[in-house]
């Protein structure tokens, strides 16, 4: 059965797109969204040899060798342009998402979706996201096994009716005086920020109390630079603790 934070993901993908899934490991998201009839064929991206592997014996098991490609290779390296519809990729940092989608730039052009999963690091591929004209639609925060999860599905620009300008648009909380502009809204997510769950305010309270363990060491040192530190972690703190 497929976890809930891979159910998630699969269920963002449009019905009848041709997927790639990057950094596939075990191939478990193509396996299930081609088994349950959600995409006609799928590719699965893995850059390294133990997870290929598995890739290839999961796909073998599930009878779908003639509809699901493994294939080696670094990011969107694995794909033709105008090859696939959806990219998902999942379970990696940010900034490695990032870089995967920067350097697989001119793959992109025919992609109608994204739908992405970093573990840590959201902020760096929103800016990415907007820089490039990627309008996100739907954003999603979850918990299992203890862990957190976000989502983010992202359109290109042309294909949505909502523009950078008003997701990002700075944004007066609900009886407070604080407003959250651009970095805040990389940091928060502009669509979570605006329904926010009980898991989010989970993720960000362990926030605080890891920028306030930072706050405690950094209180310790006689440094200027280390004093300068301290003044901005006390006011993201405080803002952060506005926001909550
Ligand atoms: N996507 C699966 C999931 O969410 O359950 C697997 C996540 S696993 C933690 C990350 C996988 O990405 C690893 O199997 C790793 O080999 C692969 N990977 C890392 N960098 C990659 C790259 N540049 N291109 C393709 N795969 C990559």
């Amino acid at each position: 059965k497929l976890s809930q934070r891979l159910q998630y993901i699969m269920e963002q993908i449009p019905a009848g797109s041709r997927l790639a899934d990057i950094g596939s490991d075990h191939g478990l998201l193509p396996v299930a969204a081609v088994r349950s009839g959600r995409v006609p064929q799928a590719v699965a991206g893995e850059v390294n040899d133990g997870p290929l592997r598995a890739a290839q014996k999961q796909v073998a098991e599930a009878g779908l060798t003639d509809r699901i490609m493994v294939r080696k290779g670094d990011g969107l390296a694995v794909i033709k342009a105008h090859e696939v519809d959806v990219i998902t990729i999942a379970g990696m940092g940010g900034a490695l998402i990032t870089s995967i989608l920067e350097q697989g730039k001119d793959k992109l052009a025919s992609v109608k979706q994204l739908v992405l999963q970093p573990n840590v690091g959201e902020d760096i591929l929103r800016r990415w996201l907007m820089k490039q004209q990627w309008v996100l639609i739907d954003e999603h925060i979850m918990e299992e096994d203890g862990k957190i999860y976000e989502i983010l599905t992202a359109v290109p620009a042309s294909a949505s009716d909502l523009k950078q300008d008003e997701l990002y648009r700075p944004l007066r909380l609900p009886g407070s005086t604080l407003v959250l502009n651009r970095d805040w809204l990389m940091q928060l997510g502009p669509l979570l920020v605006n329904k926010p769950n009980e898991i989010f305010f989970r993720k960000w309270q362990l926030e605080i109390r890891k920028l306030q363990a930072v706050l405690a060491q950094v209180s310790r040192s006689e440094l200027e630079a280390a004093q300068h530190k301290q003044e901005q972690l006390r006011k993201q703190i405080e803002q952060l603790e506005e926001v909550l």
